[in-house]
């Protein structure tokens, strides 16, 4: 739930809608892009000792206009399924604004990921894969990690489905490298952010080097946003994840820590709350772990001039309104995390020619199609006088609705 009580599908809703109004569309087609194609619940019973604890998951497919759907599963005590609707249409808008041939999806099991042995995470990713099965696949719909799940949870749902299926590494995005990953693809969320990071400072002529960036995440997106931040000459001050955060004004030494799977003992100059990292005097906030963080309640406490979203849906849209109002410029989501995806579709597309990429290939493409979207995205606010966020759906909405009109989806 957001601020006003309104559903975190209602509000990526709201943009779809205004993007809608501002581009002409008729109202039977922003409905049409508002609704989900088709959308799986299913129950997941794991073995408890001798008993049985039943989890419930979800696969949410919202859009195959341009493409097969794609999008992350998401292991967190929160997921339902509005949440599982918001992120699935938020992969469409960012599969199209990045202009990759993919349409959106999302998956999750509702399960607190932290207090999973491994043997039970491989049970449930393999009951998740078995229920679904039908519905997935590489032209059909295509699965990769999010909060929770990672590159072994990928290579267990591969492997699931191979059995059933036959051999389809494509099947799933996000894997090891010794099993069909792309060498780049695990950090080209957090990479693909650094860089928004840096375009944005350089776009507002504020230097990169000796920056000041806070990050709240320490998972695989905070990590390497981390990492990549500090390469491109930004000082990190402070970091935290759920168990807390470390502050460190001169700049924390982030290749130190960065193998560290937990912050809770790494040794700080300071230490904060999770929540307090957000409201650090620096020039970058990089949310990276959970959606609402930011909202009514510590908006006015938020002392960064340029927040790049990270995780999904951090900002509530009256937060977003209201820091916007104080000048704060914010990157959004859909645009400053789609290097996960880009990836993604650089893994997907090495799997079906059964040819691998370099690193240094990986990450030059990457680099520039990031840069591409984001100057389109300056374009398009600067030729509407609409802020980022808006301009970024302006893009997304525009190509999904005339790839759904060329379909004949409208006949
Ligand atoms: P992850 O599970 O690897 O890491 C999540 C991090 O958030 C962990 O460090 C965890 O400790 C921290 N965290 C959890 N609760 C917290 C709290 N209350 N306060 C502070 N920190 C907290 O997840 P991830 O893959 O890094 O994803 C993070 C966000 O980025 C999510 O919103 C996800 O949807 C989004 N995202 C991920 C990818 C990807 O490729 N992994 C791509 C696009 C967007």
């Amino acid at each position: 739930m957001t601020d006003s009580g309104t559903s975190a599908f209602a509000e990526v809703n709201q943009k779809i809608a205004q993007a809608g109004e501002i581009l002409n569309l008729k109202s039977g087609v922003i409905s049409a892009l508002s609704s989900c194609e088709r959308e799986v619940v299913i129950s997941i019973p794991l073995r408890r000792g001798d008993d049985v604890e039943v989890l419930t998951g979800y696969r949410v497919q919202h859009s195959s206009a341009r493409g097969p759907r794609k999008g992350g599963i998401r292991f967190h005590q929160d997921v339902d399924l509005d949440e599982v609707r918001a992120l699935a249409s938020l992969m469409t808008w960012k599969t199209a604004l990045i202009d990759v041939p993919f349409g959106g999806a999302k998956g999750g099991v509702a399960v607190d990921a932290s207090k999973l042995s491994p043997i039970e995470k491989e049970e449930i990713i393999r009951r998740w894969t078995r229920s679904l099965v039908h519905v997935l696949g590489h032209h059909r719909d295509i699965p990769a990690p999010d909060m929770g799940t990672d590159a072994q949870s990928m290579a267990w749902l591969m492997d699931e489905f191979h059995r059933l299926e036959g051999f389809q590494p494509a099947c799933v995005t996000g894997k090891p490298v010794e099993l069909f990953g792309a060498p780049g693809r695990e950090e080209a969320t957090g990479r693909g952010v650094a860089q928004i990071a840096a375009a944005t400072l350089l776009k507002h002529d504020v230097k990169v080097e000796g920056a000041t960036v806070a990050i709240q995440g320490f998972g695989n997106v905070g990590r390497y946003a981390a990492l990549v931040c500090q390469g491109l000459g930004m000082k990190v001050i402070a970091i935290s994840d759920v168990s807390g955060g470390i502050v460190d004004r001169k700049g924390i030494d982030v290749q130190a820590i960065f193998m560290h799977k937990s912050l809770e003992h790494v040794e700080a100059d300071e230490r904060i709350g999770a929540g307090e990292v957000l409201e650090i005097k620096c020039d970058v906030l990089i949310p990276a772990a959970l959606g609402g963080v930011i909202n009514e309640s510590n908006s006015s406490r938020i002392n960064a001039d340029f927040i790049i979203e990270g995780a999904n849906q951090p900002i509530t849209i009256a937060a977003d309104r209201e820091l916007r109002a104080q000048g704060v410029v914010i990157v959004p989501d859909i645009l400053a995390n789609s290097g996960g995806v880009m990836g993604s579709y650089f893994e997907w597309t090495q799997n079906i020619q059964e040819f691998s990429w370099p690193i240094e290939k990986f990450r030059s493409e990457l680099d520039s199609r990031m840069e591409k979207a984001f100057n389109n995205v300056h374009e398009t606010s600067k030729k509407y006088s609409v802020d980022l966020r808006t301009a970024a759906f302006i893009v997304s909405v525009e190509r999904v609705a005339k790839a759904f009109d060329l379909r004949g989806s409208l006949v």
